[in-house]
């Protein structure tokens, strides 16, 4: 059998390239099962993060119509204290906008009816009835998403993961999220607790992390991770961080990820260097996960990933060299996310299509009914 050359050079066999068509496929599948009219619905939604929720009027073509944000109620006030910022947001922008559902995207583990969020670190969430909640206050139907799923939708449906049956999407902000939307769907596990990938164990007895473990993923490749080692070697007093230590004013607490990423894009080679280690455990990392899933894409988007080369580049080259089977099977691309900070919103939003169709076929039939 004649063999091609992959990315990396590496031989690949021809007969497994090509998935463009398939992914294409499955697409079209997904669109047809829902109306075209449904597809054009206005929905809203909202992304509730650890320090600000975002909420906005989504239209068909995945673009945001208007965006309201506030910041997130303090994880001491009660669910009832979310829920009213929720409803507020949702009836200002419902007053001025024909919209058809809610989809909320939740920074939290979301049960597999995605009725409840089970557990929110950032938020006094534990176990909430959220989905029955909102729609006894809210007059509209509401789904309930993990963020980082609801991220992967909208990256699958309108940005960098389009046309891709299996796509696993990674998010580094403060820690790693992840998702897996699979020939048109999200992949949630059976408990809805799927792509937890920050907490896969790395490093045996490596850094702790909040989950209670050590050594998890997220400790090693994500932005705490690079503040951290940014902020070690300033307070160690090394030569080579004067210069970021500089930028922040002297202060090593002034620290920050935006902070190493404009000084390496500015050529500071300690900046470079602490992005080419955070992207070099990135790439470990999704070659552990092309072991257990054999993705055809991985989309990596988040705060971190605003660095481009300088964290993809290292991440790919430790891709290729820790892939299992290198060089006897097709390399996954690596692809930058397209949609930026609102995929958690738009995808929420998208994903509220599904609902909204009910919504409109049950107001139909009852006037029908009439
Ligand atoms: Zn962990």
């Amino acid at each position: 059998m004649t063999q091609s050359t992959g990315r990396s050079g590496q031989p690949v066999l021809p007969a497994l390239l090509g998935r463009s068509g398939r992914g294409d496929r499955f697409a079209a599948d997904r669109r047809r099962s829902l109306p075209a009219g449904v597809l054009r619905l206005p929905t809203i939604g909202i992304d509730i993060g650890g320090t600000k929720v975002i909420a906005g009027v989504v239209n068909g073509e995945g673009k945001i119509v208007e965006q309201l944000r506030t910041d997130t109620p303090d994880k001491s006030k009660s669910p009832k204290v979310v829920e009213d910022t929720i409803v507020e947001l949702v009836l200002e922008l419902a007053d001025r906008h024909d919209v058809h559902a809610v989809g909320i995207g939740a920074a939290g583990w979301v049960d597999s009816d995605r009725s409840r969020v089970l557990f929110a670190p950032h938020l006094n969430w534990r176990d909430e009835p959220l989905r029955e909640a909102l729609t006894d206050r809210l007059k509209f139907p509401v789904v309930v998403e993990n963020d980082a799923n609801a991220a992967a939708w909208a990256e699958w449906r309108f940005g960098a993961g389009r046309g891709e049956d299996l796509l696993a999407m990674i998010t580094l902000g403060t820690g790693i999220g992840g998702a897996v939307v699979r020939q048109g769907r999200v992949d949630r596990g059976r408990y809805g607790l799927a792509g937890e990938f920050g907490h896969m164990q790395v490093v045996p007895g490596g850094h702790r992390c909040p989950c209670g473990n050590r050594g998890c993923w997220e400790q090693y490749s994500s932005g705490n991770a690079l503040v951290r080692e940014a902020r070690e070697l300033a307070a160690a007093e090394s030569l080579v961080a004067e210069p970021l230590l500089a930028r922040a004013g002297g202060e090593v607490a002034a620290i920050t990820g935006p902070l190493v990423t404009e000084a390496a894009r500015d050529g500071d080679p300690m900046a470079v260097e602490l992005l080419h280690d955070i992207g070099t455990w990135l790439g470990v990392g999704l070659a552990n996960l092309a072991a257990a899933l054999d993705p055809g894409r991985f989309v990596v988007g988040g705060g971190v990933s605003a660095a481009g080369e300088l964290l993809l580049g290292p991440a790919k080259d430790a891709y290729r060299r820790t892939l299992t089977g290198r060089g006897f099977r097709p390399e996954a691309q690596i692809v930058p996310a397209a949609l930026g900070n609102e995929a958690g919103l738009i995808g929420a939003a998208d994903l509220a299509r599904a609902v909204a169709r009910r919504f409109r076929t049950v107001k139909r039939s009852r006037v029908e009914r009439a």
